[in-house]
């Protein structure tokens, strides 16, 4: 390919996205990746598309936005990466839980999204194996799933099918900064000459930034995922204790744990949640396998008898404000950021690329991105390490 207009790092779900959306606008894009196609985080998560945990504010913004853009724009392809609009069911053991979960459904509907009180009596007709005695629920019609791993096969496909070309096993060693602007990366097969570049490297993306000298806070948030033998289906919906909400929402640092259930497509059932702050740990934690089961049997007691497969572990990029960081950095001309998404990074995928390319053409954006912007950071500089030619770095 001639020179690219754009360089994407990284071919997780975010990076698919980006470069799916910049080759719709008509530019020519390479994808570098070090590793394989949805070789990060995008294989090692759940495929859920979720409003339902979210409180109003910006990220619920961008999840609504990602909605539409699931459902109108991409809707012809969502069988290619197994998009299913099957709804989220949200249920609270105890009785302080459900006026709770009652009151975030009045701020969730003033916020635009779509839910049903679901009297504790009729979660039968929605999940029959449910346990009984449940104190409350809610139902989210607008929450759905796809297959990570298709969608982001899928969306670098339609890219290539548009022009972009994308590499494997090549990893971005290093930038290429002329009077503080960005010019290009550094590849082992050699610099790559483009007048923008995109970090969407997910989790490493702080480590990327720290190539072009910028400190970017993007953390691991650790999670394991249990995988259950094929059943016949009886889980409908994703179903998940109330109290996720507020986990998804703290910055603890220990481990916590919360029953998120859900079946596939190909007859397994999902069970989640762990989240802890270890860094990169990747050591699996019998401890936590067993209380995600447990939990999980506490409201399906029909797993007991079912067997796991697998499981598998996964690091969510975490920023501390727990917004995506979606836009231009603020020093460095022609570096942009799409990552940071931690454990919602499959379903605002879409919406995330299209901002970022409106914002690359210097369009008018769909939605107000401030609160998305890299800028939010305190700037921060590292030594220019990853940096090539010497040119006047921005903020040496
Ligand atoms: C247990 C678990 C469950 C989850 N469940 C959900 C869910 O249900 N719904 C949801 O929306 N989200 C979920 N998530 C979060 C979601 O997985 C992430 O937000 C999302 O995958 C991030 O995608 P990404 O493309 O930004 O990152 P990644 O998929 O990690 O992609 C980044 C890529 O950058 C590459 N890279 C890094 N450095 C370089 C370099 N120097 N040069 C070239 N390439 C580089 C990496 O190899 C990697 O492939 C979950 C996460 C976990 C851990």
């Amino acid at each position: 390919m001639s020179t690219p207009d754009v360089v994407v790092i990284g071919a997780g779900a975010v990076g698919a996205a980006c470069a799916y959306f910049a080759a719709r606008a008509g530019l020519r894009v390479r994808v570098l990746e070090r590793g394989q196609i949805a070789g990060g985080t995008s294989s090692a998560c759940e495929g859920n598309l979720l409003v339902s945990d979210k409180e109003a504010g910006p990220e619920l913004d961008l999840a609504l936005h990602s909605q539409r853009v699931w459902r109108d724009e991409l809707a012809e392809f969502g069988p290619r990466w197994e998009f299913e609009s099957k709804g989220g069911l949200v249920v609270s053991p105890s009785p302080s839980g459900a006026a709770e979960l009652s009151a975030l459904t009045v701020r969730q509907r003033a916020a635009g999204i779509e839910v049903t009180n679901v009297d504790p009596a009729d979660l039968a007709d929605y999940e029959p194996h449910l346990r009984p005695g449940l104190a409350g629920a809610a139902f989210y019609p607008q929450d759905a799933q796809v297959q990570p791993m298709l969608l982001t096969a899928h969306l670098l496909r339609l890219a290539r099918e548009l022009g972009a070309v994308v590499s494997t096993t090549t990893e971005v060693t290093g930038f290429d900064v002329v009077g503080g602007r960005v010019c290009g990366v550094r590849t082992e097969d050699g610099l790559i000459a483009t007048e923008h570049v995109i970090n969407a490297a997910g989790t490493w993306a702080g480590q990327v930034a720290a190539l072009a000298g910028v400190e970017l806070p993007v953390l691991p948030r650790r999670g394991f995922v249990l995988v259950t033998e094929p059943l016949p289906l009886m889980i409908r919906h994703k179903v998940y204790a109330a109290d996720y909400v507020a986990a998804v929402a703290s910055s603890d640092q220990g481990l916590q744990t919360l029953p998120v259930i859900e079946g596939t497509r190909s007859g397994t059932v999902l069970i989640g949640s762990s989240r802890e702050r270890v860094g990169f740990d990747s050591r699996v934690s019998l401890p936590v396998l067993s209380r995600l089961a447990q939990e999980a049997i506490a409201l399906f007691p029909v797993l007991a008898g079912v067997r796991v497969l697998r499981s598998y572990h996964g690091f969510r990029p975490y920023c501390p404000d727990h917004l995506p960081v979606i836009g231009a950095d603020p020093a460095v001309p022609g570096l942009w950021y799409a990552t940071g998404h931690e454990g919602a990074g499959i379903g605002l995928s879409v919406g995330t690329a299209k901002l970022l390319v409106q914002q690359l053409l210097g369009k008018p954006t769909d939605l107000d991105v401030a609160p998305f912007s890299p800028a939010r950071f305190a700037p921060r500089w590292l030594a220019p390490d990853g940096i090539t030619q010497g040119g006047a770095h921005a903020h040496a």
